[in-house]
C-alpha cells in the first residue's frame, strides 16, 4: 500500500500531524486485526484521532463506516480525508480549543447513520 497514492497521502498526512505535535501510526491491515479501522491512528493533546484516507471519487466502505461510528461513539475525532488540509484542519479545530466533546457539534464526532448511507451509495461489501 506504500507505494499507492493513497498510501503516499497517508504518509504526508502523519508529516503534517506530527509537525503540530501528534503522535501517529498507520494502520496496516492483516487478517489479525478488524476490518475497516481507518489509516492513521493518533494522539493529539489527549485526543484519539483517527484519518481514513481516501482517494478522490473513493468513499468509505460499510465496513470502515461502521468503525468511524464506533470510534465517534466512544468520543473519538474521525475524519474522512481526501487532502492533507482536511486532515490538518482536524487537528487545528482540537488546536484552538474549540473541540468541547460530545456537544461540540463539528464533523469529527458526527454520527454516522448507516441506513442513510446504505440509501444513497452503492457498495460492494
Ligand atoms: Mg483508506
Ligand atoms: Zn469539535
Amino acid at each position: 500500500m506504500g507505494k499507492q497514492p493513497e498510501g503516499k497521502v497517508s504518509t504526508k498526512i502523519m508529516d503534517a500531524w506530527r509537525k503540530m505535535g501528534a503522535w501517529c501510526y498507520k494502520v496496516h491491515g492483516s487478517e489479525y486485526q478488524p476490518t475497516g479501522i481507518p489509516d492513521i491512528s493518533g494522539v493529539f493533546m489527549g485526543h484519539s484521532v483517527w484519518c481514513e484516507t481516501k482517494m478522490p471519487g473513493n468513499k468509505p466502505s460499510m465496513a470502515q463506516w461502521k468503525k468511524i461510528r464506533d470510534l465517534r461513539r466512544v468520543g473519538a475525532l474521525v475524519i474522512v480525508s481526501y487532502t492533507v488540509a482536511d486532515a490538518v484542519q482536524m487537528l487545528e479545530h482540537i488546536a484552538s480549543g474549540m473541540h468541547t466533546g460530545d456537544d461540540c457539534g463539528c464533523l469529527y464526532l458526527a454520527p454516522v447513520d448507516l441506513r442513510e448511507i446504505l440509501r444513497t451509495k452503492a457498495y460492494k461489501d
